[in-house]
């Protein structure tokens, strides 16, 4: 086997969350940049997370993102989940349907590196609360190392309840080498027997974890840092089964602006939350991009090209990304102005059509026209629903002081008349007419420059600061111009 092989490994608990977005962004960049495989995997061992159409919601968020992956699940166009490459299954329960986990733990059971545990729940919770009052870190006492590897296979037969737990060695430095973290060095007698094999027969995560990494060839492993502390077992798993590590690659958490874990009940975390507020797929992955790791330059702005490009593990940080929400929304406008007017009208359409402001058959030309008035001003495509309003309402309120002072100005009646006297003479109000009538309102009463423009704005936007009046003018069209200068 050649080249980098990289995964992501998510287990289907509901939604992709942005940390997940990010590690599977980073595992992409890296495989991409090295003419490597990228491989989508998915960790459904812990069967009381399981949540129906989890896993199709993730994968629908990684689409989105442009994250594509050669090999693992696909979600097809008709909703068949499908699983592609020569290394599957890539489903973990799949693959304990197999027997893949039970042949690598009987090994371990036949060299002496696990055993059955047979110890009661009762038991486990009572020893815990017994070494925390001692002040000592709760951790299983190897009661269940003395039963002979034959009478527990008798207690088994005999259907008593049990897991398996790796047997580690007394006082041993387990050492694991992290390309972001640095050395890391741990004592077995600061470790737990972790669980492999649960009660329900499922294999643990950490069990899974190195026997698929190990089977699916796996040269990286790029996650979050929460799985740091989980490692050392991992590296000693590798090493009783002879097999090569692969690189590990901690990534720092995704904290918010308290420097606190996103939490579901503070923050937006889920991927479709930020699809859902009009963010970009360019615009998101660039951020996130930036949330833990840097460009040689300083230019930030990039496409998943020049990230694929640029990307690499010397310039991931050591601590925690910050999200930063007002960072994201300058990314995403930069990614918003790169659209032709065309190609942003139709991607407002849908926001303006959930507002209602719109009908399915809005004319294609004003789509191109929003997209021209409001590319600049757009952080977010959802945006347009705040910002386009007044143009689709009959009325608008003259609140701001400064439009309320030109709206009352002597000379404003007489604004109106020409303005209303030229809508009269038209059908419609077309780009030659908006573009006209100032210069004619102008000549008409001889008033001009803010005495004009500003009382204008303010009768017909609400505001005296706004969007390009001509583009406004033949987007409020003609019957609203006539109600926003006759009421
Ligand atoms: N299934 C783990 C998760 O849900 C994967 C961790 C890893 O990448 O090893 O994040």
């Amino acid at each position: 086997m050649t080249g980098v092989r990289l995964r992501f490994a998510p287990s289907p608990t509901g939604y992709l969350h942005i940390g997940g977005l990010r590690t599977a962004l980073y595992n992409y960049l890296y495989a991409k940049g090295h003419d490597g495989k990228f491989i989508l995997r998915i960790e459904d061992t812990d069967r009381t997370r399981f949540v129906e159409g989890a896993l199709e919601n993730l994968i629908r968020s990684l689409q989105w993102a442009g994250i594509t992956y050669d090999e693992g699940v696909f979600l097809n166009a008709d909703g068949s989940l499908e699983q592609r490459g020569e290394f599957g299954p890539y489903i973990q329960s799949e693959r304990m349907a197999e027997g893949i986990y039970d042949r690598y733990i009987e090994d371990l059971l036949e060299r002496g590196d696990a055993y059955y545990c047979f110890c009661s729940k009762e038991r486990l919770d009572h020893l815990r609360e017994q070494q925390k009052s001692d002040g000592l870190i709760p951790r299983y006492d190897g009661l269940c190392r003395a039963v002979t590897l034959e009478e527990a296979r008798e207690r088994v037969a005999a259907g008593e309840e049990h897991v398996i737990r790796l047997k580690l060695p007394v006082n041993r430095d387990i050492v694991v080498m992290d390309e972001v973290k640095g050395k890391i060095v741990i004592n077995t007698n600061d470790m737990d027997d972790q669980v492999l094999i649960k009660s329900d027969g499922f294999p643990t995560y950490h069990f899974a974890v190195v026997v698929d990494d190990h089977l699916m060839g796996i040269t990286h492993i790029v996650r979050g840092d929460e799985w740091l502390p989980s490692t050392p077992k991992h590296v000693y798993l590798y090493e009783v089964f002879g097999w090569q590590a692969p690189v590990f690659v901690h990534l720092p958490t995704v904290l918010n602006r308290d420097r606190k874990k996103l939490s579901k009940r503070n923050d937006d975390v889920a991927v479709e939350d930020f699809i859902a507020q009009g963010y970009l797929p360019e615009g998101l992955v660039n951020y996130l991009a930036l949330v833990g790791w840097s460009p040689d330059s300083t230019e930030e702005i990039l496409t998943m090209e020049e990230l694929v490009e640029q990307f690499g593990f010397e310039r991931v940080s050591k601590t925690g990304g910050i999200f930063d929400r007002d960072k994201l929304n300058w990314v995403n406008a930069h990614h918003i102005k790169k659209y032709s007017d065309e190609e942003l009208g139709e991607l407002l359409k849908p926001y303006l059509l959930e507002e209602k402001l719109i009908t399915g058959d809005y004319p294609a030309a004003k789509l191109t026209l929003l997209g021209n008035t409001f590319k600049d001003s757009l952080d977010r495509l959802m945006d347009i629903q705040a910002q386009a309003r007044f143009l689709f309402i009959d009325q608008v309120d003259i609140t701001e002081a400064d439009a309320v002072e030109y709206a009352a100005k002597e000379h404003v009646p007489a604004l109106r008349t020409a303005f209303i006297e030229a809508l009269n003479e038209v059908e419609v109000v077309d780009e030659a007419f908006a573009k006209s009538i100032m210069k004619r309102i102008q000549k008409q009463t001889g008033v001009k420059g803010k005495d004009l423009f500003m009382p204008m704005r303010a009768l017909l936007t609400g505001k005296v600061h706004g969007p390009e009046l001509v583009n406004v003018i033949q987007l409020l069209g003609k019957d609203i111009l006539l109600k926003r200068l006759t009421d």
